[in-house]
């Protein structure tokens, strides 16, 4: 493990863009994203990287060890 994912869930506009980029752990849920799972390790880095860079409410939060990364 090592990261962890924080969705300011209520703010999000259900693009749906988290869920395109990385289905492993992002999905709908009715007109909202959620993260599967909120915790990852290094292999699953670039997928939720790039889900949070290209959400367009700048709702995902991605911690390293505590430490908020993006
Ligand atoms: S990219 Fe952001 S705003 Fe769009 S569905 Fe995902 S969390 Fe919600």
């Amino acid at each position: 493990m090592g990261y962890k994912i924080e969705q300011d869930h209520k703010n999000c506009i259900g693009c749906g863009a988290c869920v395109a980029i990385c289905p492993k752990f992002w999905v709908m849920e009715g007109a909202k994203a959620k993260p599967k799972k909120t915790e990852f390790d290094d292999k699953d880095l670039k997928c939720n990287k790039e889900a949070a860079e290209s959400c367009p409410a700048n709702v995902i939060r991605i911690f390293k060890d505590g430490k908020k990364i993006i």
